[in-house]
């Protein structure tokens, strides 16, 4: 992913509401069990968008319900959007974000996709950074454990009206997290969902739109009824080659003559270009491996398995970091990756992609943000 330089922004200005922190026993208390997306921090940013006003009125105040009306447009025609990324404790004390640019250019398209207003990327990393400033407490220690920021934006007009709005409102919140899949590193057992698409050509797939989301639930329902973690979305087209895992993108290893080969579906508009898949890229090509992006049928994948010309598969996002694949279903009956437990592939990748984050690797590629410093 490439990033157009930053717009010159002016230094903006948070407006700071009293916020009365919860004691350090609380906060111990949910550190010690953080359950992912269940419990918040102290905090949070929102800022406010009209079309006389652009992007104004930042403020770091209390996590708190938002007073909408019943005739939000968002809660009628779907205009939301949001991001996720984390924070995670440095050996020194310090907290770093991971290539948060890349969520706030990615952000930016999503929106525009909606037909919302980009919030410049000035202003998302300073939100960020005005949220940890303010939270930075809540920043877990400990192996896998981060914390978890979550920006969004919906529309706000009070008003039954299929059109796009004319107000916005951003809202930037945290979530400590622990690890994401309960058991840790366990291999996924994953469903190939052949009726139902995740997103259309010419569609929404590559913004980080929620009605996306919302339109896999029922096919992430479907595929834990039968014992499933996660579904394999199919293109949309040929329901032939794979696309992503779940809201993760998707990686094979096969063994070619030449060694081994990480392959993933080529970027399109049914993909989320994620930031994860980004990194895995580079980290896979500065190891010495061969990647290829290029499309993947289902049964190339089934027989490769079975052959051994495919050998391992593993999905990976900003929530999960890297998650191995050990057995697909579909109605038909299964396939199994190796031993059906995670491969050295995954595990090797994923190590050092959490050992960049952690701040355990040396950070030749400038991937790391710090934004708060004991002072
Ligand atoms: C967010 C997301 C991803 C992963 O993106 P990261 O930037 O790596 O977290 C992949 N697929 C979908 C559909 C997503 O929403």
């Amino acid at each position: 992913m490439s990033v157009p330089p930053a717009p010159p922004g002016e230094a903006l200005e948070f407006r700071r509401l009293t916020v009365t922190p919860r004691p350090p026993s609380q906060r111990a208390a949910v550190l010690a069990a953080p359950v992912f997306g269940r419990t918040f921090t102290d905090h949070m940013v929102t800022a406010r968008y009209t079309e006389e006003a652009g992007w104004h009125d930042f403020t770091v105040g209390p996590f708190q319900d938002l007073p909408l009306s019943p005739a939000t447009s968002v809660l009628h025609y779907g205009q939301a959007i949001f991001e996720g990324l984390k924070a995670y404790r440095q050996p020194d004390g310090s907290v770093a974000l991971f290539r948060p640019e890349l969520n706030a250019v990615r952000f930016a398209a999503s929106a525009a996709r909606i037909a919302m207003p980009p919030l410049p990327r000035p202003a998302f990393l300073a939100s960020l950074r005005a949220l940890l400033e303010a939270d930075h407490a809540w920043v877990p220690d400990g192996a896998d454990r981060t914390l978890y920021l979550r920006p969004l934006m919906i529309a706000t007009d009070p008003a039954v009206v299929a059109t796009a709005s004319g107000g916005y409102l951003f809202v930037l919140f945290a979530s400590p997290a622990g690890a994401y899949f309960d058991g840790g590193t366990r291999a996924l057992r994953v469903w190939v969902e052949r009726d139902r698409v995740r997103a259309a050509r010419g569609g929404t797939g590559a913004a980080k739109f929620a009605g996306n989301y919302g339109a896999g639930l029922l096919a992430q329902k479907l595929a834990r009824e039968h014992g499933c973690d996660q579904v394999i979305w199919l293109d949309p087209e040929r329901r032939r080659y794979v696309e992503e895992l779940g809201a993760m993108n998707l990686f094979l290893v096969a063994r070619e003559e030449s060694g081994d080969v990480l392959l993933t579906p080529p970027l399109s508009d049914s993909l989320l270009a994620g930031v994860t898949r980004d990194s895995i890229i580079d980290l896979a090509r500065d190891g010495g491996m061969t990647v290829r992006e290029e499309p993947i049928a289902i049964e190339r994948w089934r027989d490769g398995a079975r052959d051994g010309g495919i050998r391992e598969a593993f999905a990976c996002g900003t929530a999960v970091a890297v998650a191995p694949i050990g057995r697909v279903d579909d109605a038909t009956g299964h396939f199994v990756m190796g031993d059906g437990r995670p491969g050295p592939v995954a595990r090797t990748l994923g190590q050092r992609l959490l050992d960049l984050q952690f701040g355990r690797a040396e950070d030749t590629r400038r991937w790391r943000h710090t934004v708060w410093k004991a002072s």
